[in-house]
């Protein structure tokens, strides 16, 4: 996905996360020991190197006890049709929560509306059938304007619309570009990276991308779920976000550099104090640099990191 490979275009953005977490002790942590979930894009082609019931296997004895999916396509996750996929997960112990899955276009327009709504459909029949609570939208629309991204919130409305029909929640996961921000009337965004940016002379500063979709969303069709990591790259505050939409980000991806606590420059205990004092539940670890060969030694590293921590609430 393109926006996983512009990671590396970010990486000189490393010390803005220290900037806002490198505190790590400002809150006492809560008390730990709960279920973790996590991300299976995070394991790339190795959760299926020894078939999918050895990689389950592995997951939970990793860890973990409920999982994200990534790589639906058309009644499969990856090559597999979702009811044997589902089989295999639970007889591992594992729950599927939610799916992670992108409409097949970038361009959002009134011409392409129908079929976007077409791809929820389909999608939310194939995922009702094997129960998941919620289906999120991983991948950011191109939106170069205040009227793009207002736009995408309406298809957000109605991907929320036909998935709430059957019991399913809907949600949009961001990157970093979200905190790019958009003039009405705009022809291009103004990039997160720009640091230097200031309006003209008694105007209001752009809103972000993410505001603009939290705010243009209705709360009972659209949740948000917060990528930690990407929000510190896109040079936010991930505790500022989850505090000032806290009936609105219900779940969170739980991300560093790699593994889990070893670049200090997250605040996770700050990070879960906020998430928890809103009552949400859910989140997911996800490690990427999915080709790495150790993929899985990273998320057993990663759950030992949360499980030692204390963070993570029964
Ligand atoms: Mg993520």
């Amino acid at each position: 996905m393109a926006n996983r490979r512009e990671f590396l275009k970010g990486a000189s953005l490393l010390t803005l996360g220290a900037l806002f977490t490198n505190c790590t002790n400002a809150n006492a942590a809560p008390k730990g020991g709960g279920p973790l979930g996590l991300q299976t894009y995070s394991l790339g082609p190795e959760l299926t190197a020894n078939g999918l019931a050895e990689g389950m296997k592995r997951v939970k004895e990793s860890g973990y006890s409920y999982i994200e999916l990534a790589g639906y396509r058309d009644g499969n996750i990856g090559q597999t049709p979702m009811a044997e996929y589902k089989k295999i997960a639970n007889d591992a112990g594992i729950e599927i929560v939610s799916s992670h899955l992108n409409p097949p276009v970038r361009d959002y327009s009134k011409d392409n509306f129908e079929q976007i709504k077409d791809f929820w459909k389909k999608a939310t029949e194939d995922h009702k059938a094997i129960g998941v609570q919620y289906m999120v939208q991983p991948g950011l629309p191109n939106c170069n304007s205040a009227e793009d991204a207002q736009f995408v919130g309406e298809v957000f409305n109605a991907a929320g619309e036909i998935t709430k029909q059957a019991g399913i929640q809907f949600g949009y996961h961001n990157h970093n570009f979200e905190f790019n921000r958009l003039l009405p009337g705009g022809t291009e965004a103004i990039s997160f990276a720009n640091r230097n940016y200031r309006p003209a002379e008694g105007q209001p500063m752009p809103k972000t991308t993410e505001e603009i979709f939290i705010e243009s969303t209705d709360p009972s069709k659209v949740i948000f779920e917060l990528d930690v990591y990407w929000t510190v790259m896109g040079g936010q505050d991930p505790v500022e976000w989850i505090n000032k939409y806290a009936n609105r980000i219900q779940m969170l991806h739980i991300k560093d550099r790699l593994i889990l606590g070893d670049s200090g420059m997250m605040n996770f205990p700050k990070i879960f104090n906020a998430f928890y004092s809103h009552n949400h539940k859910y989140f997911f670890v996800e490690i990427e640099d999915t080709r790495s060969g150790i993929q899985f030694d990273r998320i057993k590293a990663s759950a030992d990191f949360l499980n030692s921590s204390g963070l993570v609430k029964k």
